[in-house]
C-alpha cells in the first residue's frame, strides 16, 4: 500500500512539471503545498507569492509568519498541520487567480484533500473559502464551522488582509482559538457515527468568486 507520503509525493512530482494553466509561463518554482500528510487540520490559502515562488513553499512571507504566530498561540506549529494553496503557481504580478486557473488546478487540491482526509480544511481567504461556502462573504461567515459528511471548514480572514487592517487582528485570533474546538467536535461526530471517517470529501465544485465581495488586495506576501 503507497503511503500518504508516497501518494502526495506523486501529486507534487505531476504539479512540478504542469503547465495545464498560463501560469505556468511566469512562474520560478511551483508551491505545491507542504506540511504533515496525517495532519488533522488543512490550511487552504489562495496563491504563492513572491518568496514562495522562489522558495517552492507556501506561506514563507510576512503572511506565513503571522500564520506560525497564529498556531503557535495555539499550541501547534507548521509540521502539525499541512498548507497548500488554491493555485500552485504564483499569478503575475500578485493578481488574483482567475477562474480558469482554479478550475485547471483544482484536480491538485481535491486529491491532496483526499490523500490527506484532514477533520478539518481551513480556508485563508476567499478564494479557498469560495471552493467550499459559495457565494458567501468572508465578513460575515469568518470563524463559522461547517460540518460536512465526513469532515468540518472553517474560514478564516488570509493573513495578509489581517497585516493590512489591524481591527482584523483580535477578530482572526478569535477565531483561531476556537479551530481545535471544532477538530474536536468532528472526532466526536465521527466516533458517534454522526460522521463518516472514508466518504470523499464532500465540498462544493469551485465558484466563480463573488464579484461584489470586499476585495482583498495584495493577498500575498
Ligand atoms: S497553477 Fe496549477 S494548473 Fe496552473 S500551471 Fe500551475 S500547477 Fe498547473
Amino acid at each position: 500500500m503507497v503511503t500518504k507520503v508516497g501518494q502526495l509525493s506523486a501529486v507534487h512530482t505531476e504539479i512540478y512539471t504542469c503547465t495545464l494553466c498560463g501560469l505556468h509561463s511566469g512562474r520560478t518554482r511551483t508551491v505545491p503545498g507542504a506540511g504533515n500528510p496525517n495532519a488533522e487540520i488543512l490550511f487552504i490559502g489562495e496563491a504563492p507569492g513572491y518568496y514562495e515562488d522562489q522558495q517552492g513553499l507556501p506561506f514563507v512571507g510576512k503572511s506565513g509568519q503571522y500564520l506560525d504566530e497564529l498556531l503557535k498561540q495555539i499550541g501547534l506549529a507548521r509540521d502539525d498541520v499541512f498548507i497548500a494553496n488554491v493555485v500552485k503557481c504564483r499569478p503575475p504580478d500578485n493578481r488574483d487567480p482567475l477562474a480558469d486557473e482554479m478550475a485547471a488546478c483544482n484536480p491538485y487540491i481535491r486529491r491532496q484533500i483526499d490523500i490527506i482526509d484532514p477533520l478539518v480544511i481551513a480556508t485563508l481567504g476567499r478564494y479557498s473559502m469560495g471552493m467550499f461556502f459559495p457565494n458567501a462573504r468572508i465578513s460575515t461567515i469568518h470563524g463559522q464551522a461547517k460540518y460536512g459528511t465526513v469532515r468540518a471548514y472553517y474560514p478564516f480572514f488570509h493573513p495578509a488582509a489581517v497585516l493590512r487592517d489591524s481591527n482584523l487582528r483580535p477578530v482572526m485570533e478569535s477565531d483561531f482559538a476556537r479551530l481545535l474546538t471544532v477538530v474536536e467536535e468532528v472526532k466526536r461526530r465521527r466516533a458517534n457515527d454522526e460522521m463518516s471517517a472514508t466518504a470523499s470529501d464532500d465540498a462544493n465544485p469551485p465558484t466563480e468568486i463573488d464579484p461584489e465581495s470586499p476585495k482583498q488586495m495584495g493577498l500575498f506576501d
